[in-house]
């Protein structure tokens, strides 16, 4: 098709014929790593389809509407069997009970750990939220509060584990290791699944018991392979990042070691129940399709954070991970040291969204937080941040995180609307833009 008639389409949004032609240029360069990216979209494809086909799905799963107690609901079993054959556990829990990632995450340590164990996390201070599951900031209802102790050791200079400090952090009381596979908003490097094993075949050379856990959040399908096929004995991650594919309207997962889901089952219903309720309310082809989908969607939304990447470093904005580096989850930020750069960067991506294109999001007090934050989301399931997403605190180095993009396409137009912004308001000189 004529290019001519492409821009035609991305004028008609409010981009320039200079941002636009500055895009094409860029995404022209990165060819052959959105090769790699497709490749690997590829095979998690064949190995979801694989998964599915061995555990029989049928029409009757997906039609299973269950209310009440949910007993024998197959459409839910089955499900709960695909996710365990996909990401090669033993078993798997797989819920619209389960609210969100860190329920997931708080669900999966409270019922793994009992008063008197200690928690270890050899990869530094985990996502924010789990400071009060933890109890490291105190809370009603932390592990602190049942007498679970938790020790921390941070990664050196945010990239290599501290082997030495590790080795004397594991003692008698450690029954559970955490292992967060994303950086999250934090400044270390995200792990790859190579790395997750080096760590884990460590841990479990000096403590060959110990519960090793890895927070999956913003990491499936963007690798071949999953934390379990490193040595990890359970997964945890939301549906409504990337293993939900942007179908999930809610949901989250547990996968690994039989003992441990069933733990985390007695502890989501009521010790004797465990698995056996739990209705899924018309839900469930949401899940079974958004777990077909995934692996592309999540292809799109690397691509994404690849192109972002390489526009703003090629301007002169810090980007971490920087241009060039492999990609070991969704995440993307941007560094502009100025705060109208965030609310221009989060204005573009809320401008190119399908839903509340219209309103301007703008800073705000948000609770939990010690500074402004700018939010930009205009998502079909609300919060979901495998739908192009983006928020920035309003503090230095005033950086823009952004994630998701259900197509490349949107991602795509999302990048070049903020880019669009921030020439509109002067923080990109056009003359830069060739
Ligand atoms: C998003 C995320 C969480 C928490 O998930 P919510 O659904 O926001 O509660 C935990 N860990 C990591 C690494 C995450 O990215």
């Amino acid at each position: 098709m004529e290019q001519d008639l492409i821009y035609e389409q991305y004028r008609n949004l409010g981009l320039s014929a200079q941002v636009y032609t500055f895009g094409k240029k860029i995404e022209e360069k990165l060819k052959t790593r959105f090769e790699k990216i497709d490749q690997i979209a590829e095979y998690n494809q064949m190995k979801v389809i694989a998964a599915m086909q061995k555990c029989k799905v049928s029409a009757e799963c997906l039609n299973q509407v269950t209310s009440g107690y949910g007993y024998d609901d197959i459409g839910r079993d089955t499900l709960e069997a695909v996710y365990a054959e996909c990401f090669r556990g033993e078993a798997a829990l797989v819920r619209p009970q389960i609210t969100c990632g860190t329920h997931a995450l708080a669900l999966a340590l409270m019922s793994n750990l009992r008063p008197g164990d200690e928690l270890l996390s050899p990869v530094g201070k985990p996502y924010d939220t789990l400071e009060e599951v933890i109890g490291i900031r105190p809370s009603k209802g932390s592990l602190a509060e049942y007498g679970i102790t938790y020790r921390q050791v941070d990664l050196i200079d945010g990239k290599e584990f501290d082997f030495e400090g590790i080795k004397n952090a594991l003692n008698e009381k450690t029954k559970l290791v955490t292992i967060q596979r994303s950086k999250g908003y934090a400044t270390r490097d995200t792990l790859s699944v190579a790395k997750i094993e080096q760590l884990i075949s460590f841990i479990k050379s000096i403590k060959p018991d110990v519960i090793c856990m890895v927070d999956n959040c913003y990491g499936e399908f963007v690798e071949e392979r999953e934390p379990l096929e490193a040595g990890a004995d359970m997964i945890v991650g939301s549906l409504i990042k990337n293993a939900g594919g942007g179908l999930a309207p809610i949901g989250g997962y547990i996968v690994g070691k039989k003992e441990c889901i069933e733990n985390a089952a007695y502890r989501l219903t009521a010790p004797g129940l465990g698995k056996e309720v739990g209705a899924t309310l018309g839900l469930i082809q949401s899940f079974y399709q958004g777990l077909f989908q995934a692996p592309v969607v999540v292809a799109g939304a690397l691509k994404g954070a690849i192109f972002a990447a390489n526009i703003y470093e090629k301007l002169g904005f810090g980007v971490v991970p920087d241009s060039t580096e492999s990609r070991h989850d969704i995440i993307q930020s941007v560094i502009f040291n100025d705060p109208k750069g965030v609310i221009a960067f989060c204005q573009g991506i809320q401008a190119a969204a399908p839903v509340d294109s219209y309103v301007t999001p703008e800073p705000w007090d948000m609770p939990g937080y010690d500074a402004q934050v700018i939010m930009a989301a205009g998502a079909f399931v609300q919060g979901s941040s495998i739908e192009l997403s983006a928020d920035g605190p309003m503090k230095p180095p005033y950086a823009v995180y952004f994630q998701g993009g259900l197509t490349w396409y949107h991602a795509k137009l999302g990048i070049l609307m903020s880019l669009q912004k921030l020439t509109d308001v002067g923080l990109v000189s056009a003359d830069k833009l060739i």
